[in-house]
């Protein structure tokens, strides 16, 4: 297997089955998200404990493929997490899908950084780079409450 086969088969099953799909108990911070461009939908909800860490986070939603593999992976990755750790991932990834050429955070393992490689390919298509951000910008918005739904076609990405 070659590795835009693997990154596609990673795609694929966190497509079909996204991990914490469901809302969480108790949550402390949520924020909505739309791609009017692809019609993707995500509600984030997140439990920020008294550290700043991320004691649980999930997502509700419906969407592409690509959409629900970002939001899957994204949310498996920040879980435990603390908040300013999870902003410097997210700006990471966002520069690497813009952009660079690799993710450069020494908070990733190796592992996470594949997973989230997976959607590189959407680079090159300037729709697609919206599926894969909503849910990161989402999250960003939850964080700092600044907006209760963001609209990702107006979003600067
Ligand atoms: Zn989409």
């Amino acid at each position: 297997m070659n590795l835009k086969e693997l990154y596609q088969e990673i795609i694929l099953d966190h497509g079909k089955n996204p991990r914490n799909l469901r809302k969480t108990d108790n949550f402390n911070k949520d924020a909505k998200g739309h791609n009017p461009l692809c019609g993707d939908k995500v509600h984030v909800y997140l439990k920020l404990n008294e550290n700043k860490k991320v004691e649980d986070i999930s997502f509700e939603g419906q969407g592409c493929a690509i959409s629900m593999a970002s939001a899957s992976i994204m949310t498996g990755l920040v879980k435990g997490k603390e908040e300013k750790e999870v902003k410097e991932i997210i700006k990471d990834f966002l520069e690497m899908i813009k952009e660079k050429e690799s993710l450069n955070s020494k908070l990733l393992e190796e592992d996470e950084k594949t997973k989230l490689m997976c959607l590189s390919g959407v680079k090159q298509y300037p729709m697609r780079v919206k599926c894969a951000t909503l849910s990161w910008h989402t999250l960003i918005s939850a964080i700092d409450k600044s907006q209760n739904e963001i609209n990702i076609e107006s979003e600067e990405i």
